[in-house]
Order: C-alpha cells, then structure tokens, then sequence
C-alpha cells in the first residue's frame, strides 16, 4: 500500500486503489478525455436547514465512457489522475467549466453558487489560483458564487504551502470546505491548519444517525466544536425524513443527499424541496 505519510484516507465510497482497473488502462482515457472535453458536471443541491432553501449545488464529476450512456464515476478515474500527475489538468477543466456554468445561467438565476471538489494535489500548484483568478476575471462571475471542498489526502506533506494557497483564494471572496470530516487520520490538523468556512461532514458519521448513539455523540460534538471555531456544518448523505428533523435537533446547518435530490446534469429548483421534512 501507498504509505507516504499517516493521512491516507480509506473508505468505501472512493476507493484508494481501484481494484477494476489498473493506471494504465485509466491513463489514456483521462487525457483523452481532457483533450476531447469527454467530462459532464453534475449538479447536487445543498439545503439550508434553517431557511428552509437550496443553499448552493455541488458540482460532481462523471467521464463519458465510449458506449452510449456510459456514464464513469470519479472513484474511478480520480486516484488514477492524482498517482499519474494528471489531477491538475482534471481539477482546472471542472473550475474553468463550473464557472463558465455560472457566467451563462439566466440573470434571474445570479444568485447560484457551486461548490466545486478539489484534489489536495492542486494545493502543490501555484497554477490553481491562477486558473481560479483569471476564470473568474474573464466571465465577469462573483467570486462568492464559488466554495472549494477539500478533502485529506497523503498528497498534503506540505501544509504551509496549502495553507497559503487557501487563504490567498479566500481573499478573492471563495469559500472553502472541509469535506469527509471525520473520516481521515487528520482531520484535526486540517481544521486547526486550514481557514475553513464549512465542515462537511463524513457521510459514514450521517447514515445511521436516527438509531446510532455513537454517531450522535460523534456528530454532536462537531456540531459543538464548529459553533465555537464559527463555521458552518454540512451533512451528506441524507436519505429520508427523519434524519433531516435529526440533523434539525442537533443543529446543523446543511444537508444533502439523495432525499433531497441525486446529482443532475440541471439545477433542481428550490420548490422542488421536501418542505413537510423540515418542518
Ligand atoms: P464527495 O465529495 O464526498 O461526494 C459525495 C458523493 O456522495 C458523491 O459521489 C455523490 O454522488 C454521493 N451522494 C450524494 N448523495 C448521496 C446520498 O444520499 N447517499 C449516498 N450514499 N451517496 C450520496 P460521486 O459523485 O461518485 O463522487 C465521489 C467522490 O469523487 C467525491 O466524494 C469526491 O471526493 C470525488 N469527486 C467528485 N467530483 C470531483 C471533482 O470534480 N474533482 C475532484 N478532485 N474530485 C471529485
Ligand atoms: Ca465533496
Ligand atoms: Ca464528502
Ligand atoms: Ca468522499
């Protein structure tokens, strides 16, 4: 196994070593894929539990296989990208295509915002902020249309440099999340290193809450610590009614999930909202 440091994340959802396929059956179908445009976002909202409202949507990245409808899901192809160097170029077409998203949606639509998935690897590269800054300067878009979710990786040996970055991206209005909370070995130095405005947190802790008393414990002592550091919590995985009124008992601010809506390649409108569930 890949052991270059303690913050390397298993779970299920995003295999680490995907065990179909190997780097070499992947590598040419990412840059072809890069040069030939063959990616498609997709787009999941994220609901304010307080105002009853899509918050924003989170865009979520699918290649387009060679048969007809075939449809390749990130955990496939995005460990692929980041062990081959290649993580740069994917994360740069999803910024530049979310915000050439934003620039062409209708004026009555001016207030959507994305939140868009970023590789830990991005945050090696001065070239990040560059493609951020001049996306946003060319389209005209506002930058606090945009939300960056990062999540841990064994990539990030070098915080400084990540930080920084971080705080320079958040300086042109963009917020930032730290995703899968809880499901790494570092959670904690993330969030005492980085200048987050969100903890989203792991799906793993967010399934099973109605019965799970750990999972409470757990998922309220977050909800405790982000309230004191001043930042927002998000759930994911969200499936049915119940968890949503407790995830309202605890207090947290955000969820998503199928129960609200799956990924789609169009925004889902807010009258779409199950509103009896946050009642
Ligand atoms: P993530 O950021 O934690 O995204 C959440 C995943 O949960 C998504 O899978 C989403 O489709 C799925 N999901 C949404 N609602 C539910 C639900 O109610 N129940 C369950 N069980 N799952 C739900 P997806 O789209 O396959 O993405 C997997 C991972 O791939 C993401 O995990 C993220 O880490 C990565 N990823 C996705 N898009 C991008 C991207 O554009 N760039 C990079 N670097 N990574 C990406
Ligand atoms: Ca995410
Ligand atoms: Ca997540
Ligand atoms: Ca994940």
């Amino acid at each position: 196994e890949n052991g270059r440091n303690m913050c390397w994340e298993y779970n299920d959802n995003d295999s680490v070593l995907s065990k179909r396929h190997s780097d070499a059956y992947w590598t040419p179908l990412i840059r072809r894929a890069l040069l030939e445009s063959k990616f498609l976002l997709l787009y999941q909202p994220v609901v304010d539990l307080i105002q009853e409202r899509i918050s924003h949507y989170e865009v979520l990245l699918r290649m387009i296989g060679d048969d007809a409808g075939d449809i390749i899901g990130p955990a496939e192809f995005i460990p692929v990208a980041e062990r081959m160097g290649l993580i740069h170029h994917v994360d740069a077409w999803v910024v530049e295509n979310a915000i050439d998203f934003l620039a062409t949606l209708p004026d009555f639509m001016g207030h959507v915002s994305l939140a868009v998935n970023l590789s830990s690897y991005a945050f090696q590269d001065q070239t990040l902020l560059t493609t951020i800054k001049d996306k946003l300067e060319s389209t005209w878009v506002d930058p606090r249309r945009l939300m960056f979710e990062i999540t841990e990786t064994s990539a990030v040996d070098n915080f400084e440099q990540t930080r920084n970055m971080i705080v320079k991206i958040r300086a042109l209005g963009c917020k930032f999340a730290l995703d899968d909370f809880g499901a790494g070995f570092c959670s904690f130095s993330y969030l005492k290193k980085f200048p987050v405005d969100f903890i989203k947190i792991d799906g793993q802790f967010i399934q099973n809450l109605v019965d799970d008393e750990t999972d409470q414990v757990l998922v309220k002592s977050i909800v405790e610590i982000a309230a004191k550091l001043g930042k927002k919590t998000i759930a994911e995985y969200v499936e049915n009614a119940a968890l949503v009124r407790k995830l309202q008992d605890i207090g947290i601010d955000l969820a998503q999930g199928y129960f609200f809506g799956s990924p789609s390649r169009t925004l889902q409108p807010s009258s779409t909202i199950s509103i009896e569930a946050l009642i």
